[in-house]
């Protein structure tokens, strides 16, 4: 069965003493993860090597990058290459999260190349997608989001996308309230996996795990995580509340 995986998003939310309570206040939670279950935690840079500290010894709990640049390394004043991430343990890196692609021109060519680094320094990249409100009006998001992992992902050898991690992220969803139905994300999740196998096959298809972000809470997770093609979360507000995330992961399959 492919990885089940409840992924907490603080973007830049807490400071580093509050980031580290609300680990330990999910401890409890992280417990119960199964084997195919994870809880990554996608922190601020500066917490990276804090966080990973605080989860030593734990089974099946991980911490992610919000980011990373698109070149390995050299005179990029204030970025962070994926070297270096991984030069402090840093096990995923979220590529292409909506909030990224709008405010910092973040293009499909460029998420490409991140995520070559970030293979090419065995960092797992989390790779974020997802429509406009205006796109699922016009009923167009399927076709949307189809470009958008041609253009990303599409030259990726079947190797390098087996086991990869995905998250199907409608913008009209994150961050509003406005949670997409269980029945929409498993329409698009399942169209997604379809897109997938028709480049690398069923096999390698069935293999990457499918998140869902937007307004994903303790109320509504274990609705959407129960459909076939929804792998767990990527959660951004509710992630910073103990109880709220310890339930969601609670809710993963
Ligand atoms: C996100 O940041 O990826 C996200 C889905 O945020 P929220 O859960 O707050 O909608």
């Amino acid at each position: 069965m492919r990885k089940q995986i409840a992924a907490a998003n603080w973007k830049m939310n807490l400071t580093l003493a509050k980031g580290e309570e609300l680990v330990d206040q999910l401890l409890d939670a992280t417990t119960g993860l199964t084997e195919n279950q994870e809880a990554v935690f996608a922190v601020p840079f500066p917490y990276l090597v804090n966080i990973k500290n605080k989860l030593a010894g734990k089974s099946n709990v991980f911490v992610a990058a919000q980011n990373c640049y698109n070149k390995v390394s050299g005179a990029y004043t204030g970025e962070v290459s994926a070297e270096i991430l991984k030069s402090i343990g840093t096990d995923y890196v979220v590529i292409g999260h909506s909030e990224r692609r709008e405010y910092f021109n973040e293009s499909n060519q460029m998420l490409a190349e991140k995520i070559n680094i970030c293979l090419e320094y065995k960092l797992k990249p989390i790779f974020c997608c997802g429509e406009a409100l205006e796109i699922r009006e016009a009923d167009t998001q399927n076709s949307y989001v189809e470009n958008q992992i041609k253009e990303s992902l599409f030259h990726l050898s079947a190797e390098q996308i087996t086991g990869f991690v995905i998250a199907y992220e409608p913008i009209w969803a994150i961050g509003t309230g406005k949670t997409a139905t269980s029945a929409q994300a498993q329409e698009i999740q399942a169209y997604i996996r379809v897109v997938l196998a028709s480049k690398y096959g069923k096999e390698i298809a069935d293999s990457i795990s499918i998140l869902y972000g937007g307004s994903v809470k303790a109320a509504n997770a274990k609705e959407i995580f129960s459909q076939p093609d929804v792998d767990g979360g990527l959660v951004g507000g509710a992630s910073l509340m103990a109880t709220e995330f310890a339930a969601i992961i609670k809710s993963l399959k």
